[in-house]
């Protein structure tokens, strides 16, 4: 994750970045190397989102159309009007005191499935300590640590689920293989956090699904394995494609939905912006509406080392989702 200047200190509490600063300044720009074996797929080829209920990042290099988070104006309008309802039904249940308050806060217990192709660190054997580091980052980014909004977030590993399959490796978003994963790992409730971890296809960083009314095998989140703090995806390795994804869990658009027009990511204080940021453009401004682009937001597509932050309408829209649809 970045940081904002005065908070520099905090950087190397969860993310041993020292020993990379040789990599990141000889390896080539925007090129996630773990996955740059796979060549995007020619444009047009994924027009639609095989499920409009997932989301993605990508990496400078890779394709947009292939992101299935990338929403069109009437499945973000479906999905806005479907958390309308979630909320009226919730309020309704809670008129007959048949449900609990809504929650303040939440802590999230997180199961990791490691997939890999056979032991070694490049058939996706990765340390338990990138995944502990993982969780610290996730903690600072959702607690408001690294300068942006304190959200009512925190994670808790619950478990680490080891599983070599050649299979499933590298995780290709939207197959069969990737149903079959998720149908077979996928564990706990509505609030359990399922990740799986990996190579991936076609150049992607992650994806996640949204939140649904109705749980579904499919919930959860997929990241590339060297993304996590400490991993070999230069200048994505401080972790933030974790907590990008787990936004879009939470409900989170990404910054630049919806371009300069109408309500964009639906959030009120995140500045409109024409489309995605790469690497990190700063004073960038797309739009003519007030504000630069929030190209230091979590929900973008900039480095690890440029995205710091949260804003308090993203905190209170993750709220708001979980108390709809993943609260008990
Ligand atoms: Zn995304």
């Amino acid at each position: 994750m970045g940081l904002s200047p005065n908070l520099l200190t905090r950087r190397a509490a969860g993310v041993a970045t020292t020993t990379f600063a040789l990599m990141l300044s000889t390896a080539a720009v925007g090129v996630v190397p773990a996955a740059s074996a796979f060549s995007a797929a020619p444009a047009g080829s994924c027009a639609e989102p095989a499920d409009v209920h997932s989301d993605a990042r990508v990496a400078k290099g890779g394709s947009t159309k292939l992101d299935p988070n990338n929403l069109t104006a009437k499945q973000v309008s479906e999905r806005e009007a479907d958390l309308a309802a979630a909320l009226r039904e919730r309020a309704a249940f809670r008129g007959g005191a048949q449900a609990a308050a809504p929650l303040a806060t939440v802590t999230v217990p997180v199961v990791v499935h490691v997939i890999q192709r056979d032991s070694t660190r490049a058939g996706g054997n990765i340390p338990d300590s990138l995944i502990t580091s993982q969780i610290t980052v996730l903690n600072q980014a959702y607690s408001g640590a690294t300068g942006g909004a304190p959200t009512a977030f925190s994670f808790q590993l619950a478990k680490i689920n080891r599983v070599t399959n050649p299979a499933w490796y590298p995780i290709v978003q939207g197959s069969s293989a990737e149903r079959q994963m998720k149908t077979s790992l996928r564990e706990g409730g509505k609030n359990t956090l399922n990740v799986y971890l990996g190579e991936l296809s076609d150049n992607l960083l992650g994806w996640a699904t949204f939140p649904k009314r109705k749980l579904d095998s499919m919930d959860g989140v997929v990241v590339l394995n060297e993304s996590l703090p400490g991993g070999t995806a230069t200048n994505y390795n401080e972790g933030d494609t974790g907590t990008h994804e787990i936004g879009h869990w939470l409900n989170l658009y990404h910054t630049f939905q919806g371009g300069c027009a109408g309500s964009g990511d639906s959030v009120d204080d995140t500045p409109a912006e024409a489309s995605p940021a790469y690497q990190c453009p700063t004073g960038r401004d797309t739009c003519s509406a007030a504000g630069l682009d929030p190209i230091t937001n979590f929900m973008d597509y900039t480095y690890d080392s440029c995205m710091h932050q949260f804003t308090a309408g993203q905190a209170s829209r993750m709220i708001t989702a979980w108390n709809a649809y993943r609260a008990a």
